[in-house]
């Protein structure tokens, strides 16, 4: 099974030699690094993993050249927690990122890349989804992030913006092409396997019954390009290439339909493989690999070391067969309480045994159980006191996470708009409802969203929905979602307002209130809105845009633009905030800057290309006015305010003709 010894001998030789002269030793293996993530992809769906139903040719021979780690588990079922352990090694009680969205990573942690790009390393990322732009932290460390999604101006509510794996590769092959001599760490992220699953053809045809499975085999067919690409670049034992998913899919079993409930395998389990750079090939580990122990194994194979307070381990003696200490791996989903206002759960797991800490707690003995479908907690109390003291040695039971602060200025705005009792920021002290005895909440919630069936059964589901379970922050948000989508803005901003006297207090809410006063053009209750939603998730780019036009069109230019430079101060490419900046350029007469903001916009989004023709026109530049609306005309968004534009724009194009 393992053929390489020679290498492996020299690598604990430098090891030790590393250790003798520093603390942190330069990085003895010029090592090229290329890591895949691949969101949402169940371990169990792949050709190598066992499935039959599947086309996946490249990640199979990936897996054939070299490790799979059999028993791969992920420390939360959430795209930000899981990817910022993967880049930390460190759980997500330590490295705080403890939800997808309104968490981002500190500067405090250290990241992969920050370590490699600190050896020398050429760092660069492209990202497949929104839900891991540069504002949640993630870009630490990488000379190029590349997270430009496309036409994010206003798209669908219900859907975050996200591009295919095929531009993705694209741009990610591009980077390659430029490289020059210096090892690089190029990181990959695709999101084509989450929902909605819609392959491109052929695959829509191929899998038209499992159309997951096709995003699957699409998702395969592109990363074959780019293991042709680094192929070509470097060779194959300078080059580790490391594949990991995020976290699965869990499809009914347990009542859950997507991710982010529950902690059972469905979820949490993961497919990981890694290859080249000198690694063993056909080796299967059975032991239990954590995302935590990806960044201890890297720098262990380019003779770095892992920094302290790491959690993970390196994972290279058990390629040898040797045992390494992954026996406990602890996950944890704070998505119920956050985003459902039920009870935060915890788990942890061995390869035998699954303790999941919640209102009503649950062991599973996985290898007689793999299904996870019966509770033996009653009969085994010798095994659930050991695993709840590994358990409290990882994770306290009770802690504050604010993602924002409880300042006294936000209570008294609360206050002021007559929204008391509020249950936000969130105190985690594992009681409340268990999600377990809300599987009809989240049936209702699924069929209400993703069934396709009328816009009056689905908005009935929903009231269902919220008669059960009436202080559930997701029902309103979805709910308030199908009211803007039939049109009746009256009925979604009095579901809001009964949900904010309710003392649900998210910011999304807040957002969406602030959007229907603004549309009312009530501005001064806009702003009021909109500025508890950035107080609570200052990572809300589009309510502190927002926010921004409401203080414009109210003469408040300064705290205009000073809401404006602090998105873009992140370093994040928002179109938005570019075009708004033109606005204010323009109102304050600087139409040189305004053209340059503007232009600047229209690069980033060509939904922008609108205001530009319109600036364009007014300055009687007509050629240029004309180019700018045949660009917006080509954008091709499928938003519904894109569409509505499109006959005006026409004739304003022709009267520039
Ligand atoms: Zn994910």
């Amino acid at each position: 099974m393992f053929r390489r010894t020679g290498l492996w001998l020299l690598l604990a030789a430098l090891v030790i030699l590393g250790d003798c002269r520093s603390a942190s030793p330069p990085p003895a293996r010029r090592l090229n690094l290329l890591l895949v993530t691949i969101d949402t992809l169940r371990a169990d769906r792949l050709g190598c993993y066992g499935y039959s139903q599947i086309e996946t040719p490249n990640l199979d021979q990936l897996a054939r050249r070299g490790v799979l780690f059999e028993n791969a588990v992920a420390p939360a079922p959430l795209t930000a927690p899981s990817h910022a352990s993967m880049m930390t090694g460190v759980y997500p009680t330590v490295h705080k990122v403890r939800n997808t969205g309104g968490f981002m990573l500190s500067p405090a942690n250290t990241t992969l890349a920050s370590i490699l790009q600190g050896q020398g390393w050429d760092t660069a990322a492209f990202i497949g989804s929104s839900v891991l732009k540069r504002r949640y932290g993630l870009n630490q460390g990488f000379a190029i992030y590349d997270d430009q999604m496309p036409t994010s101006a206003s798209g669908s509510a219900l859907e975050e913006p996200e591009r295919r794996a095929g531009e993705v590769v694209d741009r990610a092959v591009q980077w390659l092409q430029t490289q020059s001599g210096k090892p690089f760490f190029l990181w990959v992220h695709v999101y084509d396997p989450h929902i909605p699953y819609d392959p491109p053809s052929p695959f829509r045809e191929k899998y038209r019954d499992r159309p997951y499975d096709g995003e699957i085999a699409y998702t395969d067919q592109q990363l074959g390009r780019l293991f042709d690409a680094v192929a070509g670049k470097s060779k194959p034992e300078e080059t580790l290439i490391a594949v990991l998913s995020d976290h699965g899919e869990s499809f009914s079993e347990h009542g859950e339909y997507t991710h982010g409930i529950f902690l059972y395998d469905t979820t949490l389990r993961i497919a990981f493989l890694m290859a080249g750079g000198g690694l063993p090939g056909g080796v299967r580990v059975k032991q239990q690999a954590r995302t935590i122990d990806l960044l201890p194994t890297v720098l262990e194979l380019t003779g770095g070391k892992a920094p302290p307070g790491t959690q993970g381990t390196s994972l290279a003696p058990a390629f040898r067969g040797n045992e390494v200490p992954t026996a406990y791996s602890y996950s944890e989903t704070l998505f119920p309480k956050l985003n459902m206002g039920w009870a935060e759960t915890r788990a942890i797991r061995t390869n035998r045994w699954k303790y999941i800490l919640a209102p009503k707690p649950e062991l599973y003995d996985l290898e007689k159980d793999p299904a996870e479908s019966a509770n033996v907690i009653a009969s085994h109390p010798a095994e659930v006191q050991e695993l709840a003291a590994q358990l409290k040695a990882i994770s306290g039971t009770t802690e504050k996470v604010a993602p924002a602060a409880e300042d006294p200025r936000t209570m008294q705005q609360l206050k002021s708009l007559g929204y008391l009792g509020g249950s936000s920021p969130q105190e985690l002290t594992g009681k409340g409802t268990d999600p377990k005895d809300r599987i009809e909440v989240l049936r209702l919630l699924h069929l209400a969203v993703h069934s396709g069936a009328p816009m009056p059964e689905r908005i009935a589901m929903l009231r269902r929905a919220i008669a059960q379970d009436p202080d559930n922050p997701t029902l309103y948000n979805n709910l308030g979602n199908l009211y803007a989508e039939a049109g009746r803005p009256a009925d979604a901003m009095k579901l809001y307002q009964d949900a904010l006297q309710r003392g649900v207090h998210t910011a999304w809410l807040f957002s969406r209130v602030g959007s229907l006063y603004l549309r009312q053009g009530n501005k001064a209750e806009a702003i009021r809105h909109f500025e508890i939603a950035v107080r609570l998730n200052p990572s809300d780019y589009e309510s502190m845009q927002n926010l921004a036009v409401a203080y414009r069109e109210t003469g408040r230019i300064a705290d205009c633009e000073r809401i404006l430079n602090a998105i873009l101060k992140s370093g994040e490419e928002f179109a938005p905030a570019y075009n708004e900046l033109g606005m204010t350029a323009f109102q304050k007469g600087d139409v040189a800057a305004a053209q340059q903001y503007f232009e600047k916009a229209a690069r980033l989004d060509p939904t922008y290309q609108l205001n530009l023709g319109r600036f364009y026109k007014m300055a009687g530049d007509n050629p240029r006015a004309r180019a700018a609306f045949e660009a917006f005309l080509a954008a091709r968004s499928s938003s519904a305010e894109y569409q509505r534009m499109i006959p005006e724009v026409r004739k304003e194009l022709a009267a520039v003709q």
